[in-house]
């Protein structure tokens, strides 16, 4: 997996508090599909019959017809990956947006270490702030130290998220 230096890292931080604040996000009462429409972003769960290996597709909002920004989502993905694959879109929306892109084909498959790209990376980072506030996941760690199950359930997350989110921040702490 591509590293993200610490001021990329300061600046999503930043980014996903803009969110939280806009969005009045508090988990786990808000769910991430409220979450993402309070951003103007639409969500739609479809079947990509030509494409069986993207899991959801982005699209930009385009200002000349005033389409809304939009993402759908693979229909048979389980919750959890769901949950991510949308929060990790959200990422992509508000990190990599570029002129002349209309929309982004996502087939990303966050347990494949052999994935470098340096964008997967931040969207993964952003869905993993977003799904697993940290003072929340330090607080879980407490009562449960490393049953990484147990945290993962309370978050609707996969547990290789939860494991990801403790090394970046065991990965902070010494810096
Ligand atoms: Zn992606």
């Amino acid at each position: 997996m591509a590293w993200l230096d610490d001021s990329r890292q300061k600046e999503i931080h930043s980014i996903v508090e803009d969110v939280r604040i806009k969005t009045a996000f508090s988990y786990p009462e808000k769910n991430i599909v409220d979450l993402a429409n309070d951003l103007g972003v639409s969500v739609f769960e479809e079947d990509f019959p030509l494409h069986p290996s993207v899991n959801a597709m982005l699209v930009y909002a385009d200002e000349k017809n005033n389409n809304l920004p939009t993402i759908y989502l693979k229909k048979d993905l389980p919750d959890t990956r769901k949950r991510f694959t949308l929060a990790h879109e959200l990422g992509h929306y508000l990190l990599h947006k570029k002129d002349g892109i209309k929309f982004r084909l996502d087939d990303f498959d966050y347990s494949d270490e052999s994935n470098n790209s340096l964008e997967e990376t931040e969207a993964n980072y952003f869905a993993a702030c977003i799904l697993v506030p940290e003072l929340e996941l330090r607080k879980l760690l407490r009562f449960f130290e490393d049953d990484v199950n147990v945290i993962a359930e309370y978050f609707g997350v996969s547990k290789e998220v939860i494991q990801n989110r403790i090394a970046w921040l065991q990965t902070n702490q010494t810096n």
